[in-house]
């Protein structure tokens, strides 16, 4: 695959050659070896460029701070500071970036297009610089200039371009997919306004705008000159074309899709991928006539409503927002990605072997309308008989399906498609027909399976069940880990699995070590490389060459100092930006993840007010008490209200536990604003506990489990998602397992779930929720948190209350085997030893295996 060379030419410009030349001239006399030895496969060449010796560098950061932004070091700020650094490692990088684009336009090979409306990166500039090699040198260089490093990272502002989970899956992909050196483009939107940053006021969720592209970004290069047009309403006529008849889309308004480019580098392999982001602009910027004859706001009426589409984020995870703006997001850059990679083929080029050049991974649906926009430019456009466009679709698209919340499988009322999309409309109800046809063929007559498999629905309102049409057009339709796959298959698409057999298939997803274990973790990675040596980051399945180490009591105890220092340095975090101290001696407890009703952060929450209530009632002396800090992190979505009242239930019962003296200080509880993923870097590392608690069933896969293990945290967890190939892998005897299996969930809907019945049975919770009832937590006011306490017993779809009883005595359990903190850390260290599977190298290696078969290039 080959990503139009518009990046290209940006590198290519004389001055920028003239510049990085002179430097390089000089500077490039001790160039440092490749960090994987010489022999590696993917030791392409060792590090050399611009910046690769310490003078070089200083000279190259010099040279930018003088150049892009215009100041001598004397009077930088640490703006300045921190762009002239990034452009530096930036440079370094570009070289690569464009010998890999290059060697991809020439001998161009299957490569994979993943479309995902999310990308939550994080920061930048520490992954660019761990992936080409240059810690040590950059880090030098800067102590030459009298710079602390460290304030120029804490310049970057995270690009909080996703909300959790999916957002963050597609970060790591992309991050996988380049150190394996597989040709991708990831394309998505680039939202002036990412996910908004979250404070707390009076205990409750404010929410801001996430401005991160204020102070701009040295990360990004735009091409405006490579702007696609994106077409939107109007209608569809039909005609005459040589005595074929056709149809056209005539459609009534534009933008402009300006792509902006960020290098996606591989670890340590000289590869560079593209992400490609959109941004949206008006095609005619203002109507000055208007705008002269002073109606300001008028002028610009139609530049506003343009540039809306790509202004912000949607906050939701996983419930739909029927937005009509949503919709517009979504075909703004699923056309506009599919065009871009089309354009770049030749004239000449064959469109039956596409599906040899490219496959586009849909990543939820989002990007499903994809679908119909491929078959209008096949057939419209490209003018390809129906059938031939609709086989070379079939093995274009790919669908990673993220959800079994039936709520969360998006639909597009008829109504808006045929307003905003006509002609894709029309084919959606052509592929409809056809496949209805097909079902027909095999089943007869059977009225009620073809309602229920049409991917159009007519109840409540006509819909497009764009679940559906994403099955029926994927050559594969994938889970995301073992029990959701076997979910979709059984639950969700049982006819789609009975009609194509072999479409389903289940890639368990993963997390990059890179990140999440090298970047966050550095004194762990360390203890790691020093006892099995390097080559575990790429091949993460080398953790097993810790269990034996687990025996070793040096090994232990020195393991037990990484995570004493991580809770140290979270303290240190901590302390600056929330004002709290994690003390020590502390169990630390951490549930951080989106606020959703299905997680059960209010099992966690009536966890800590029952230990709370045992101590207050004097049932147990406060001295008999593990101490235990409980942190917590969770955006909610702005306009989910009982997500809401949690996060005021949290911080209010915090804030009285905190304060009583008669805890004495044995239980505390933070709940830290604005999750994100540089505070997942520093959660994690120090936390004693992961608490994956969701109803089974409900959690498709989770990744923050994997990130938890992979840190040495043990879980107390349900059977749901990834947890169960965690507790496989590691272990029951290293893993709290609690609370009913999917099965018994089912069963006990089936029987019908009557809430008051635990609530009867169980005197500790009880107390828990009568304490809560009582105003306790709410200055006396009862009414605060009386519709949280009313769901938990009368209409509860998540049955907090029948895993209430499980949950407190598997904690019991946690709390004595921390009490051996021995013990404790032997099965910590099997947790890393075990858990190298969740690399998300492996999961894209089995989506290469199952779903993509790329060649390799390297
Ligand atoms: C990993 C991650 C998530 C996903 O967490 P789950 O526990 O799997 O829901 C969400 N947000 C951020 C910032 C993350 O890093």
């Amino acid at each position: 695959m080959t990503t139009s060379d518009s990046s290209p030419t940006a590198g290519e410009t004389p001055e920028t050659h003239a510049e990085t030349s002179a430097a390089t001239e000089t500077a490039d006399t001790t160039a440092v070896p490749h960090p994987l030895g010489a022999s590696h496969p993917l030791a392409l060449a060792p590090v050399t460029g611009p910046a690769s010796s310490v003078d070089g560098f200083v000279r190259q950061f010099l040279r930018n701070l003088n150049h892009e932004r215009g100041v001598a070091l004397s009077a930088s700020n640490d703006a300045d500071r921190y762009f002239a650094f990034a452009l530096t490692v930036r440079d370094y990088l570009m070289a690569r970036w464009l010998e890999d684009l290059r060697r991809q336009r020439e001998k161009p090979s299957k490569g994979v297009a993943y479309l995902s409306a999310e990308y939550l990166l994080g920061r930048q500039l520490d992954n660019n610089l761990l992936a080409s090699g240059l810690t040590d040198i950059a880090t030098e260089a800067m102590a030459a200039c009298g710079i602390d490093i460290d304030e120029l990272r804490a310049q970057e502002v995270e690009p909080g371009l996703g909300n959790g989970g999916l957002g963050r899956l597609a970060a790591c992909f992309i991050d996988s997919l380049a150190t394996l050196a597989v040709p991708n483009t990831g394309y998505g939107i680039r939202y002036e306004y990412g996910i908004f940053r979250q404070t707390f006021e009076g205990g409750q969720q404010v929410e801001q705008p996430d401005a991160w592209l204020t102070l701009g970004s040295p990360w990004e290069f735009p091409h405006p000159e490579a702007s696609r047009r994106i077409s939107f309403g109007g209608h569809t006529e039909t005609y005459d074309d040589e005595g074929t008849p056709r149809s056209r889309w005539v459609p009534g308004w534009h933008v402009q899709a300006v792509p902006y480019n960020y290098l996606v580098p591989g670890y340590l392999n000289g590869w560079v991928n593209t992400l490609r982001l959109w941004s949206a602009k008006a095609t005619d910027s203002f109507d000055l006539r208007v705008f002269n004859s002073g109606d300001y706001e008028e002028a610009v009426r139609a530049q506003t409503y343009a540039e809306n589409i790509s202004k912000v984020l949607y906050p939701e995870d996983s419930t739909p927002q029927g937005k009509e703006l949503r919709l517009q997001q979504q075909y703004f850059f699923a056309a506009a990605s599919i065009g871009d990679f089309l354009e770049q083929l030749p004239d000449d080029f064959d469109l039956t072997t596409l599906p040899d050049r490219i496959i586009f991974q849909l990543n939820d649906t989002h990007p499903v309308i994809g679908v119909p926009e491929l078959m209008r430019v096949l057939v419209d456009e490209k003018k390809l008989e129906w059938d031939a466009a609709w086989a070379i679709t079939q093995k274009c698209f790919a669908y990673t399906c993220h959800t079994l919340l039936p709520e969360a499988l998006e639909v597009w009322s008829v109504d808006l498609l045929g307003r905003l999309l006509p002609r894709q409309l029309e084919i959606i109800y052509r592929i409809n027909e056809e496949f209805l046809d097909e079902v027909r063929e095999r089943y007869g007559d059977d009225e009620m399976r073809i309602r229920n498999m049409s991917i159009i629905s007519e109840f409540p309102d006509r819909s497009v069940r764009m679940a559906y049409l994403a099955t029926v057009a994927s050559s594969k339709v994938n889970g995301v880990a073992k029990l959701h796959s076997q979910l979709l298959r059984e639950k969700v698409l049982p006819d789609f699995n009975e009609f194509y057999p072999g479409k389903f298939t289940n890639v368990t997803n993963g997390v990059t070590p890179r990140r999440f274990i090298r970047l966050a973790n550095p004194g762990l990675s360390d203890l790691i490389t020093e006892a099995i040596g390097t080559g575990w980051l790429t091949d993460l399945e080398r953790l097993r060459e810790l269990e034996t180490y687990a025996e070793n009591p040096d090994f232990r105890a020195a393991f037990a100092e990484v995570k004493a220092a991580n809770k140290r340095r979270l303290d240190r975090v901590m302390r600056d930006r929330d004002g709290f101290e994690i003390s020590d001696g502390h169990l630390l407890d951490a549930m951080v993840k989106r606020l959703h009703e299905y997680k059960r952060q209010m099992l966690k929450v009536l966890h800590i007010v029952t230990e709370y209530e045992r101590v207050v009632s004097g049932r147990v002396a406060a001295s008999d008490i593990q101490p235990r800090t409980f942190i917590f992190g969770a955006k909610a979505a702005p306009g989910y209200v009982m997500a809401k009242r949690i996060i005021h239930l949290i911080n209010a019962v915090g804030e009285v536990v905190n304060a009583d003296p008669r805890v004495e200080g044995r239980l505390k509880v933070l709940f830290t604003p604005n999750y994100n993923v540089t505070l997942a870097e520093r959660v994690i590392p120090a936390a004693d506990l992961s608490e994956q608690i969701s109803l089974a069933g409900k959690e498709a896969s989770g990744t923050g489990n994997m990130k938890f293990a992979l840190n040495g945290a043990l879980t107390i967890g349900t059977d749901d998602g990834a947890n169960v190939e965690i507790r496989e892998l590691v272990g029951d005897e290293n893993f709290f397992l609690f609370g009913m299996s999917e099965p018994e969930v089912e069963a006990l809907w089936a029987r019908g779930y009557k809430p008051a019945e635990f609530y009867q049975a169980d005197e500790n919770l009880r107390r828990a929720i009568d304490l809560i009832a009582s105003g306790a937590f709410s200055g006396g006011d009862k009414s605060v948190f009386e519709p949280i306490v009313s769901n938990l017993l009368y209409d509860d779809r998540f049955m907090v209350l029948a895993d209430y009883s499980s949950y407190i005595a598997e904690q019991a359990k946690v709390d004595a085997a921390y009490a051996d903190q021995d013990a404790w850390t032997h099965a910590a260290i099997l947790n890393v030893a075990r858990c190298g599977f969740f690399s998300s190298d492996r999961s894209i290696r089995d989506y290469i295996a199952r779903i993509w078969h790329t060649p390799p290039v390297l």
